[in-house]
C-alpha cells in the first residue's frame, strides 16, 4: 500500500483493497526530499501526519514503513524486499502523480499496480459534458457533481499485518506543526465545525475576522480525512459546494496538466509589473491594508482566508500587473494547505487566464476591505502598525495617509484607480 496524499485509515479504498487482497501488507510512505525542501511548513505538517498515521496503524497491529528518496525507486525496493505481487495506490490529478504512476508501471512490469479512488468526492474524469472530456464551467459541473452517484465510503481495516523484515529509513521531524496533525485531529476538527459553524457558514464565510470557514484544507490536502466523508456529513449546501470546487479544479488540472505553468486562456501576452513590487507584496508592505493583512497572515500562520487569497491575487496580477506564476509559487511555498489544483485554479481565476466566465473582473481592494472587514478587526490583527487606526480610515487611501505619521506604514505602491484604467485598456 503506497500512501501518497491519503494519510488515513478510514475510507481509504486503496488501503482497504490491499488489506482485503493479502495476508501481509506493507503500508509505505516515501518522503521525496525534492518536494519537501521548498515547503518547510507543509513538510513539517506532513511529517507530523506520518507520525500519527504510524500510531493509528500500530493500534490495529501494524506500523508505517517510511523510506526517503525517489518514490518509484523506493517502492520498487520495498516490493523486491517483501516479494509483493501488487502495489495499491490512490488516483491523483497532478502531472507529478501521473508520471509517478507511469514510472511505477515501467519499473514493476511483473507487479499489479492497482489505482483506487479516494482523493476526491467524485473522481476526476468521472463527469463530462456532452462532447468534452471535462468541465470548464463550474455551475454545470456542480449540478452534475451533486446528481452523480457517489461511491460508498469504506470503513477502516480492523487489523493489518506488516512483514517484520521490512524496515523504515531513518527520518526525523523538525519543529512543531501550527495545527494538530493526523486523522484523529482532522475528525475532531470536522466534528467541531459541524457542531459550531456549519449552520452559519453561508453568512460568515466571507467575514474576514469571524473564522467562519472550516479550516479543513490542510487535512483535505493530505487526506487526513476523506472529502467524501466530509461531504456526506455536511450534506447539501453552501459548504459542500466548496468541496465541489475542489473536485472541479482537480478535474481541470487532470485534463490540462500544462496549466501548472501556462495560461489556460492566453488573454494577455505581456505582464509589465515592477518586480520590486513583488517583494513588497510578498512581505505585506504594499501600503494597502487588506492586502498586507492577508500577506502577513500567510507569513505568520501559513494560511490565508479565501477572501483575502482572492484579493491579494487580483491585486498582484491586475493592480501590479505581475504574472500569476510568481504569486502561485509564493503561495505554494508558504501555504500549509498548498495544493497544485486549487492553487493554480485560484490563481488563474484571479488573473483572468483560467476557467472563469468573467475573466475581466478586477477587485477594488479598498472596497473589498470595507465590505469584508468593515470594522478593521482582521487588518488590525495582522498589521500591528495599524492597530490604532479607526475603521473609517483603514478603507480609504486618502484618509489613511492623513492619519499616520510619515514612515509609519508604506504609502500605497499603486493607485487603484490608475491601475483599473490601465487594466481595462489592456483587457479591451
Ligand atoms: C489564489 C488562490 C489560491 C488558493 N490556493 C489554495 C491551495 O493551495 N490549497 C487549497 O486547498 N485551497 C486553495 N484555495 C482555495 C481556498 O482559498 C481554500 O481552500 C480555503 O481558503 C481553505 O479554507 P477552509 O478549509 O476553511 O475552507 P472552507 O470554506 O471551509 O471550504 C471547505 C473546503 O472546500 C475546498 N475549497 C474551498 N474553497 C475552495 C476554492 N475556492 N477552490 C477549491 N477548493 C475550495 C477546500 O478543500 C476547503 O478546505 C485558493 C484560492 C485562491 C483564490
Amino acid at each position: 500500500m503506497l500512501f501518497t496524499r491519503d494519510l488515513r485509515l478510514d475510507d481509504n479504498p486503496a488501503l482497504a483493497a490491499a488489506v482485503a487482497a493479502a495476508h501481509e501488507v506493507v503500508p509505505l510512505f516515501v518522503l521525496d526530499d525534492r518536494l519537501l525542501r521548498r515547503r518547510p511548513r507543509r513538510s513539517t505538517f506532513l511529517k507530523r501526519c506520518l507520525v500519527e498515521l504510524d500510531a493509528d496503524l500500530r493500534a490495529i497491529g501494524g506500523r508505517l514503513v517510511v523510506r526517503v528518496g525517489d518514490p518509484v525507486a523506493e517502492t520498487a525496493r520495498v516490493v523486491e524486499e517483501a516479494g509483493a505481487d501488487a502495489v495499491h495506490v490512490a488516483a491523483d490529478v497532478t502531472p507529478y502523480a501521473s508520471r509517478r504512476l507511469e514510472r511505477l508501471r515501467t519499473a514493476l512490469p511483473r507487479v499489479a499496480v492497482r489505482v483506487w479512488p479516494g482523493v476526491a468526492v467524485v473522481e476526476a474524469g468521472a463527469l463530462a459534458p456532452p462532447g468534452r472530456d471535462h468541465y470548464r464551467v463550474f455551475t454545470p459541473y456542480h449540478r452534475a457533481w451533486t446528481n452523480a452517484p457517489w461511491r460508498v465510503p469504506v470503513p477502516a481495516p480492523r487489523s493489518i499485518t506488516v512483514p517484520a523484515a521490512i524496515s523504515s529509513s531513518p527520518w526525523t521531524v523538525e519543529g512543531m506543526s501550527s495545527i494538530a496533525a493526523g486523522e484523529g485531529a482532522a475528525r475532531r476538527h470536522l466534528d467541531r465545525f459541524l457542531h459550531d459553524r456549519l449552520a452559519s457558514y453561508a453568512e460568515q464565510r466571507d467575514d474576514l475576522a469571524a473564522g467562519g470557514t472550516s479550516g479543513l484544507s490542510p487535512y483535505l490536502r493530505l487526506g487526513c480525512i476523506s472529502a467524501l466523508r466530509v461531504a456526506l456529513a455536511a450534506g447539501d449546501g453552501p459548504f459542500t459546494r466548496q468541496l465541489a470546487w475542489r473536485d472541479f479544479y482537480g478535474q481541470v488540472l487532470a485534463a490540462n496538466p500544462d496549466s501548472l505553468r501556462d495560461d489556460m486562456l492566453p488573454s494577455r501576452s505581456t505582464w509589465e509589473g515592477d518586480l520590486r513590487h513583488l517583494e513588497a507584496w510578498r512581505r505585506g508592505e504594499t501600503g494597502v491594508p487588506i492586502v498586507d493583512a492577508g500577506m502577513r497572515q500567510l507569513a505568520t500562520e501559513g494560511t490565508m482566508h479565501n477572501r483575502t487569497r482572492m484579493i491579494v491575487a487580483s491585486f498582484l496580477t491586475k493592480d501590479l500587473d505581475i504574472h500569476w506564476r510568481f504569486g502561485a509559487q509564493h503561495f505554494d511555498a508558504e501555504l500549509i494547505d498548498g495544493d497544485p489544483a486549487n492553487n493554480i485554479g485560484g490563481w488563474q481565476w484571479a488573473a483572468g487566464t483560467g476557467v472563469d466566465t468573467r475573466p475581466g473582473r478586477m477587485f477594488n481592494p479598498w472596497l473589498q476591505g470595507e465590505r469584508f472587514d468593515g470594522d478593521g478587526t482582521y487588518i488590525r490583527r495582522h498589521v500591528p502598525e495599524l492597530a490604532d487606526v479607526a475603521a473609517r480610515d483603514l478603507h480609504d487611501p486618502r484618509r489613511l495617509a492623513g492619519t499616520l505619521p510619515p514612515g509609519h506604514y508604506p504609502t500605497p505602491i499603486v493607485d487603484h484607480a490608475d491601475a483599473a484604467r490601465r487594466y481595462r485598456a489592456l483587457s479591451r
